[in-house]
């Protein structure tokens, strides 16, 4: 076990492009440790996913894993773990949801983000085998969010309304029942 610091956003190295792993890298001990690291930290600070920059590690990779209790995300519907690596994302439908997002990298803040709705994602796995995803709805937005990470992007850049912009508790106040999402 263990839980690494989470950064926040301000810190270089949420902005930073990171760097492609390597596939024999996939199955050294130091990348095992990683990935162990990245699942304690964001089931310690019950997230949905995490990117390896979100622990100062400038690499590309990043867990999703939706479980039905998500305290966070009611809303999402359960996922496998999913271990994403060198990730390449296709947009396979233009039109766009929205979602209140949030992430462990810019705490106490939700945002309305509009992304499109259904993409598809070529990426090795924890084996280093090649994969490619079909993903739409929630789980499309939570993808595009921490592959987001990978690439120096935070949620806060795909803001589009900024009255849309909240601390979580004004927005389970105001926001949470009031705006349609899709
Ligand atoms: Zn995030």
């Amino acid at each position: 076990m263990a839980v690494k610091e989470v950064i926040r956003m301000g810190h270089p190295v949420l902005r930073k492009v990171a760097e492609t792993v390597k596939p024999e890298e996939i199955q050294t001990k130091e990348f095992k440790q990683l990935l162990q690291d990245m699942l304690d930290t964001m089931k310690e600070q019950k997230g949905i996913g995490i990117a390896a920059p979100q622990i100062a590690v400038s690499k590309q990779v990043a867990l999703i894993e939706i479980l039905s209790q998500s305290e966070r995300y009611p809303e999402a519907e359960e996922s496998e773990l999913l271990v994403i690596i060198n990730p390449v994302l296709t947009t396979l439908d233009e039109t766009t949801q929205g979602f209140w997002e949030g992430c462990l990298s810019v705490p106490f803040l939700r945002g309305f983000v509009e992304r499109p709705r259904k993409i598809k994602v070529d990426f090795l796995d924890i084996n280093g085998n090649a994969q490619s995803l079909e993903i739409e709805g929630f789980l499309a937005t939570v993808f595009q969010h921490e592959l987001d990470h990978l690439f120096g992007k935070l949620y806060v850049d795909r803001i589009t309304d900024t009255t849309k912009l909240a601390y979580q508790e004004e927005y389970i106040q105001f926001h949470e029942n009031n705006d349609v999402t899709e």
